[in-house]
């Protein structure tokens, strides 16, 4: 369902559309793409897609750790 959304998001922008919220989604702790079954944190008004729950905590116990 997601990998299907993502598809979508894909062709869209290739029509040259833009999209204003556009999901993360690469997990930016560990680098992955995230497929499905993720869980996701929000940190200052901007959600984040995680692959697992202890990437997750990673994040949110250090966020700027991962953030440019
Ligand atoms: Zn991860």
């Amino acid at each position: 369902m997601k990998n299907k959304f993502k598809t979508l998001l894909r062709k869209i922008r290739r029509m040259g559309f833009k999209i204003k919220e556009e999901p993360e989604i690469d997990d930016p702790v560990c680098g992955m793409e995230i497929a499905d079954d993720f869980t996701s944190s929000e940190y200052k008004g901007v959600k984040y897609y995680f692959c697992s729950e202890n990437c997750k905590m990673d994040f949110e116990s250090n966020p700027s750790k991962y953030l440019d």
